[in-house]
């Protein structure tokens, strides 16, 4: 039944998130119609699910992509760049749209989007962390849903009935890598120890982010703008086994959490089907026993400073979580070419927030332009 089929288009769909996403509309293709796939610089595997998905619309990074893209597929729509990206999101035939595309490139889309009345499924953490006030602003405007993909959140979101009888999110962390080796051992980890996360596989700075707990710093700022929740009002608790994957608590002291062997197929399936639950692609039973335990602990502040920096980041708001965001993403790429050691990141991006001129209720001009400043001061460091 055609009718019934949600309409949504992918952005990001190449990336890890998105791959998954895929195989979740495969597995349940009555459900979905695909009208537009958009990828980054993987060009086969972009090939590769055209093929599979035929999309009505696609697009991809460069020109010259999208030129060899048109020769191949002459009966499919090819745009190309932040334009094409733009024209997507203001296709109102969607229903909804994935923004699984990683870094700021995800924030215009997703407002051009939302103005468009379209749904959004969100896995990309800089649209809330930079711009989270006039986005939530936005949202409540066109009446839309934001529904979120990010596991903690997809957690929250499932948990969470009324907002005004909530007292408390808590967010889970797995504690990455180096939860139990010493501060020397982390600040001086090699690239490779740093993305060896002991239980989730994802793209390369978010890894590193979850290595040094700023991964869960930036999620606390996305479940300040998502529940409009007070920063402190969320709290953050180690947990290594990642079946809890957040949980909340009720004025009336009940704690509901939601729990599931770690997959990322279980968020993207339900911000996709929302509001109805389908049988997904996980359809193992959760065994409990199998589980076994369930461990919980504070996090380590001295050897996980980052993540209070996101805190005070979050608390003075502004322009601020636009710094910390920035100054950390330049910072995570130089030690990923190597250039930096690992606890070098908390500095730089310390230092930066140290030396912020913050403007407060900032546009989204504005918000480009001190991302801009600040990328370039942290790369003219090396
Ligand atoms: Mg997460």
């Amino acid at each position: 039944m055609d009718s019934k089929k949600k309409k949504i288009s992918i952005l990001g769909s190449t990336g890890s998130i998105g791959t998954q996403a895929i195989e979740v509309i495969e597995r349940i293709p009555d459900c979905f119609d695909v009208q537009a796939l958009c990828g980054g610089d993987n060009i086969d595997l972009l090939v590769e699910q055209i093929k599979k998905i035929k999309p009505k619309t696609v697009c991809t990074k460069s020109e010259k992509n999208a030129k060899l893209l048109k020769s191949e597929f002459s009966n499919i729509k090819v745009l190309f760049g932040d334009e094409g990206l733009q024209e997507v999101c203001s296709d109102k035939t969607n229903d909804m749209i994935l923004v699984a595309v990683s870094g700021k490139i995800g924030l215009k889309p997703t407002l051009t989007a939302i103005e468009n009345k379209i749904d959004i499924a969100l896995a990309n953490k800089e649209t809330l962390v930079m711009a989270g006030d006039i986005v939530m602003k936005k949202v409540k405007e066109k009446n839309i849903s934001l529904l979120p993909v990010d596991s903690e959140h997809s957690a929250i979101h499932q948990c969470i009935k009324n907002l005004n009888e909530v007292s408390k999110l808590i967010i889970t962390a797995s504690g990455g890598p180096f939860r139990t080796k010493s501060i020397e051992e982390m600040v001086n980890a090699t690239v490779k120890q740093t993305l060896a996360h002991p239980k989730w596989h994802m793209g390369k700075k978010i890894t590193v982010d979850s290595a040094t707990l700023m991964n869960k710093g930036l999620e606390v700022i996305e479940a300040h703008h998502l529940f409009n929740m007070p920063y402190e009002k969320i709290e953050v608790v180690v947990h290594p086994q990642s079946i809890v994957h957040s949980a909340v608590e009720y004025l009336d002291g009940s704690v509901i959490a939601q729990l599931g062997f770690p997959s990322m197929h279980i968020p993207i399936q339900y911000a996709l089907s929302y509001p109805n639950r389908l049988e997904g692609v996980e359809t193992k039973s959760f065994d409990f026993i199998k589980a076994a335990r369930l461990d919980f602990e504070e996090p380590d502040y001295t050897k996980f400073p980052s993540l209070k920096l996101a805190y005070e980041a979050g608390k003075k708001g502004g322009t601020y979580p636009v710094c910390l965001n920035a100054a950390n993403e330049e910072a995570v790429f130089a030690f990923l070419e190597e250039k930096i050691h690992l606890g070098d990141i908390y500095k730089i991006t310390a230092k930066m927030l140290d030396e912020h001129n913050n403007i407060t209720n900032p546009s989204i001009d504005e918000i480009f332009e001190q991302d801009k400043i600040i990328r370039q001061k942290v790369k003219s460091m090396f």
